[in-house]
Order: C-alpha cells, then sequence, then structure tokens
C-alpha cells in the first residue's frame, strides 16, 4: 500500500483520497490550519503532527501553493515531495511565475513588477490601460486585485495598494504584479500530469467561466487541434522547467487563435473535477499515479462534459439527480456565503445533448444560487444546435 500524505486537508484532499483508494493507496492530509495529520474524508481521525505525517508517509504532495515555507522545507528535506517545494513556491508568487513564464518564453500578459511608486508610474507609463493590479502572494479567486481604468483613479489606488503591502505579514515581502488587461476571448485552462519518468499527458482544453471572479462552470468538449498543440507546448515547456512532477494546472486567456498564460496551480484544479465523469481517468488519481512512479492513465475525453460549482449552498432539488448522467460531489463543509461547498458534473454523448441537460439543470436549480447559468446554458444550447 503506498501512503501519501497531502498538505492542505481540503476537497482536493479528500477527492484525491476517494480515488486513490481502488489503488490501493491509503492518502493522509496535513491540515494547514491545526497542524494535525487527518484523514480526508473523517478529519476528527487524527494521526500526529506534521513530523510523524512525513514519517510515515511514501510520498507527499499539495492540495493548494500557500503553503509556509518552512513546512515545504521540512517536507522537501525528507527527499519525498512531489511536486518540489520549488514548484509549489512559483505557483504561490505570482513574480516567480511571471519570472518562469518569461525564462521559458511562454506568451502572457505584458506586466511589470511593482515594488515601490517609482515602479508603479513605470506601469502607469509603459504599459497602456486598462491595468490590472494582483497581489503577488496569496491573491486567488480574484482576491487582493485592483483595476484601473483612468489615469484619475491611480492615486487612491496606490494608496490602498501601497496600505496592503505594508500589512502584509508573510515571511515573504508582498509585491503587486501589473498586468495589462488583455480583451480576451474566452478564458479556458488545460490540466495535465507529467509522472516521475517525464512522461507527459495532458487533457483536452477545458472553456471556464467566472462569476464574481469565482470559476462557475467549466465545459470540456472537443476542441480545435492547433489550440490544443499551442497549449500542450506551453505545459511542457513549464512542467520541464519545473521538474514538475504530478498535475499541473495552466489558465489561459484566448484571443483569437493566440493563448495567453494567465497563471498557473502546481495541483489539481477546479477546472479539471470535470474529468471524474468525462475522462478515461480522473485528474485525481493521475496525480497519484504520476507522484507513485504510476504510468499515467488515458486523458482522453470520453464524452461532453460540463462541471458547475455549488457555491455557498448545502443542498439541491433532489430531481436534479433524475438528469441522465449528472454526478454531484459534495465536500461535506459547513455551508458559509460563497464558500465552494461541492460541484455538479453533467455529460451528454454529444455538446448538443449535454447543452440540453445543462437547460434542464438550470431550471431546477435557484437562481440566486447560480446566477449565471440560465444565461450560460442558453447561449451554449444557441452556440451548438
Ligand atoms: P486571476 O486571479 O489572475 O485568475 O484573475 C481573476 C480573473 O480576473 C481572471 O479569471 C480574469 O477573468 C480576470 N483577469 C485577470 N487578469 C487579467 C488580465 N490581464 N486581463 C483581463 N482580465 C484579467
Amino acid at each position: 500500500m503506498k501512503k501519501v500524505l497531502v498538505l492542505g486537508a481540503g476537497q482536493l484532499a479528500r477527492m484525491m483520497d476517494l480515488a486513490g483508494s481502488p489503488l490501493n493507496m491509503d492518502v493522509k492530509a496535513f491540515d494547514v490550519r491545526t497542524n494535525n495529520v487527518v484523514h480526508p474524508i473523517t478529519p476528527e481521525h487524527k494521526y500526529g503532527g506534521l513530523a510523524q505525517g512525513i514519517a510515515n508517509a511514501d510520498v507527499i504532495t499539495a492540495e493548494f501553493e500557500h503553503v509556509a515555507h518552512d513546512v515545504l522545507a521540512q517536507c522537501q528535506a525528507s527527499g519525498k515531495l512531489l511536486p518540489n517545494s520549488q514548484a509549489i513556491k512559483v505557483g504561490g508568487d505570482r513574480r516567480l511565475e511571471k519570472a518562469l513564464l518569461e525564462s521559458s518564453n511562454v506568451a502572457n500578459a505584458k506586466h511589470i513588477i511593482i515594488e515601490n511608486k517609482a515602479d508603479f508610474e513605470r506601469a502607469l507609463t509603459q504599459l497602456e490601460l486598462p491595468l490590472i493590479f494582483k497581489s503577488a502572494l496569496e491573491g486567488y479567486d480574484g482576491k487582493g486585485q485592483w483595476r484601473l481604468k483612468s489615469a484619475e483613479q491611480a492615486e487612491a489606488i496606490w494608496q490602498e495598494m501601497s496600505a496592503f503591502i505594508d500589512a502584509a505579514t508573510s515571511s515573504v515581502p508582498q509585491g503587486i504584479v501589473a498586468e495589462k488587461m488583455v480583451p480576451f476571448d474566452r478564458e479556458v485552462s488545460l490540466v495535465g500530469a507529467r509522472n516521475i519518468h517525464g512522461e507527459i499527458s495532458v487533457y483536452p482544453l477545458t472553456e471556464n467561466h467566472h462569476t464574481n471572479g469565482v470559476l462557475s462552470v467549466s465545459v470540456a468538449a472537443p476542441i480545435n487541434d492547433a489550440l490544443q498543440a499551442q497549449a500542450g507546448q506551453a505545459f511542457k515547456k513549464m512542467a520541464e522547467a519545473l521538474d514538475y512532477v504530478g498535475i499541473l494546472a495552466i489558465e489561459f486567456f484566448q484571443v483569437g487563435e493566440q493563448l495567453l498564460v494567465n497563471e498557473i496551480a502546481p495541483r489539481v484544479h477546479n477546472s479539471g473535477h470535470w474529468t471524474q465523469q468525462g475522462a478515461d481517468t480522473c485528474q485525481f488519481e493521475n496525480h497519484l499515479r504520476a507522484i507513485s512512479g504510476l504510468p499515467l492513465g488515458s486523458t482522453q475525453l470520453i464524452r461532453p462534459t460540463a462541471m458547475v460549482n455549488i457555491l455557498g449552498e448545502d443542498t439541491l432539488p433532489v430531481e436534479t439527480l433524475a438528469i441522465p448522467s449528472l454526478s454531484v460531489h459534495w465536500y461535506a463543509k459547513e455551508k458559509r456565503a460563497g464558500r465552494k461547498m461541492g460541484h455538479i458534473n453533467i455529460s451528454g454523448d454529444t455538446e448538443l445533448m449535454l447543452a440540453q441537460r445543462l437547460t434542464q439543470l438550470a431550471q431546477l436549480l435557484d437562481k440566486q444560487a447560480f446566477p449565471d447559468l440560465a444565461e450560460f446554458a442558453s447561449k451554449y444550447l444557441a452556440k451548438v444546435s
């Protein structure tokens, strides 16, 4: 039995455990809030602290990139951490991420790193407005971001940002990345795996929709080969540059036929949850295979599939389960406004069938809890009809 320790005890560790059981893998999770090693599904079962967790594990991995650096160092020193600590740190710091994109020659939005007022002034003159400013550390789901549309807002935004930097308590200094706003046609992501032997297998590109900065719907369907190849090349360059092992997710802006990287996530990713029902092997299983030295499972799309996030709700109308090829995945979390509580995967033999089922789903769900779903489903239906 392979013993895996996951840094982080949220839904991603939970779904890794669910995918690992059939492979006879034993998955434990390190809860960074309590410093306990717990069972990912029954967290009341505790297995000691970090040192014990490291000693008991064959391999250690992470479900999020904002792991404290001393924890990462301890895991790295054991020789069991995959992906390596540098890859995890790159995913948690936009400055390192941008440096990697530049050194690996991967297209991304024009940007400037801001550490002081002079850098801020330079960003205003060298990058065309509108701009988006993002905190280098701990920014996710659109948090720690400011948008500047006109020069008159500059001073007020600078005041807010500099107060934010000064208030930071992290061991690494906080900073800001200024980016030119990209007039993208859509947002897509690529989830793929690289194993210990350097073998790579990527899933089809997924189209992502956000509501208030948080992912709401992802759709995986047959995709244009040229775009898929472009994303695959970016994946290979970055995964190899990081000597990456595990699942890596890359988010892109699509502008015409070009993909620009927005950000990377050194872990299984929300936009890859559809793989549980839509791909031969789900991302959670492939992550475990990759870090355990096993052959990767096929990443082929078996049928068009969409993932709908359940945010801030802990129940759904039971009739949703009567829709064919629909699965609900709850994370057993306490209900809180806006919190990721679970997701729905829904598939069809064709995109038309998928769009019809999504429309049916949107009609059953509460409009306030799923504000954009009905509109998304109707546009998708019109596109594929
Ligand atoms: P992020 O936290 O970097 O994923 O940003 C959150 C969301 O803000 C993205 O999903 C985009 O919708 C939007 N966004 C971020 N950066 C840019 C950019 N350079 N141009 C246009 N939109 C952006």
